[in-house]
């Protein structure tokens, strides 16, 4: 066995079907008084039943949460905190809210309580993101780190069949580069490869019956496993190439990740003979790349980047963002193949 190091982040998980009845506990647990409740303003609705639950230790609602947390938004969400003197943050909702909540948390230190309603994962990382001038910044801080997480699938229920097949296409990518990180272990390698199993299976599920608890429970635990391994590993070229392109063309982030996924599998797939065996047996298929992209087509996932919105002239441009600051990728990439990448992925082929 090779040696390896591994650290597991703290945080109090509570999951299962009507846990969000035990957040007066929970909020209590973190000796909380004063909540900020954050939502997007289309789950206004989910804040005001949470401040309803919260009674008089809600402080107030802010329900601007947008994609990639704009600077803009994140300095409205602090002054708010600031001006109600909230000690501490509930956010409900997908990864915008969550990182909103972040936002907020990286300069107060106010602790986080997540009731995650997508599969995005962010809710298990101490991974922050901030977008100025059409450039997303992204950090580790361990101050962003939720203190409680409150995994509720009833919840996810009402997300919409779309969203919730490239929510979970947006799970698997975290699991697939946690698995051919540069700091492998084999702890993170069975999370991983469990978030991909329990995504693959259920999002079928789901597909056939969105208001289906086994199916929802089934996608909300993987969701949960490969945030955690976004959480402890380090991340490759296939997130440098959604953070690129949601950063500075604004591509919708569930959608970017799915659309690029198989590719940067297939780009790797010589380079991480382990990993791709493990992708393989959690998902029942004979090659990761394909076995992916076929996935994809039965969910009715978008298969190219020009059908998000991604516009063939700037790839070019793209590559050379990539090329800045490249991350480690077990397979390195020359500007000419990042191209090449992007093209395969912006015509939405299906990887031989
Ligand atoms: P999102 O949070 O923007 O949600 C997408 C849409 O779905 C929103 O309109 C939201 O209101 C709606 N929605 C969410 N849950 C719903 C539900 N249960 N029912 C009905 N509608 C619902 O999208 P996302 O994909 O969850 O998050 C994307 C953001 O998260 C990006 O900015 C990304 O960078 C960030 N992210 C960060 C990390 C991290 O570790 N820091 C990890 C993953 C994603």
């Amino acid at each position: 066995m090779d040696a390896f190091v591994f650290e597991t982040l703290p945080g109090r998980v509570v999951f299962g079907p009507n846990t969000l009845d035990q957040l007066p506990q929970e909020i209590e647990k973190l000796g909380a008084k004063r909540a900020l409740v954050l939502s997007t303003p289309q789950r206004q609705g989910l804040a005001q039943d949470i401040a309803n639950r919260l009674g008089d230790r809600c402080a107030g609602i802010f329900a601007g949460a947008v994609m990639h947390v704009p600077v803009e938004v994140a300095h409205a969400a602090r002054e708010e905190a600031e001006r109600l003197g909230a000690d501490c943050v509930v956010a409900a909702g997908g990864g915008s809210t969550i990182g909103l909540g972040k936002a907020i948390a990286l300069h107060s230190s106010l602790p986080i309580l997540a009731i995650p309603t997508t599969y995005a994962g962010s809710e298990m990382t101490p991974i922050y993101g901030l977008t100025e001038n059409g450039l997303k910044k992204t950090g580790r801080d361990q101050r962003v780190l939720p203190k409680t997480v409150i995994y509720d699938p009833n919840l996810t229920l009402d997300l919409p069949p779309g969203i919730s097949v490239t929510s979970g296409f947006n799970a698997i990518a975290h699991a697939v580069e946690a698995l051919y990180s540069n700091q492998p272990n084999p702890i993170t390698a069975m999370m991983a490869e469990d978030g991909i199993r329990a995504l693959a299976s259920g999002m079928p599920r789901v597909a056939r019956n969105p208001r289906g608890l086994e199916g929802r429970s089934e996608c909300l635990y993987g969701a949960w496993l490969c945030g955690s391994v976004l959480g402890t590993s380090g991340m490759a070229l296939h997130h440098k190439l959604c953070h690129v392109l949601g950063g500075s063309w604004n591509l919708p982030h569930a959608e970017t990740h799915t659309v690029v996924l198989p590719h940067v599998v297939a780009f790797n797939y010589a380079a991480a003979p382990r990993a791709m065996k493990r992708i393989e047996r959690a998902m029942g298929t004979t090659n990761a790349a394909s076995g992916i992209f076929d996935l994809m087509t039965q969910l009715n996932a978008p298969l190219s980047l020009r059908e998000i919105g991604m516009n063939h002239d700037d790839l070019d441009r793209a590559a050379s963002l990539v090329m800045e600051q490249p991350y480690y990728n077990p397979r390195p990439a020359t500007r000419e193949d990042i191209v090449r990448l992007l093209d395969d992925a912006f015509l939405g082929w299906r990887p031989a």
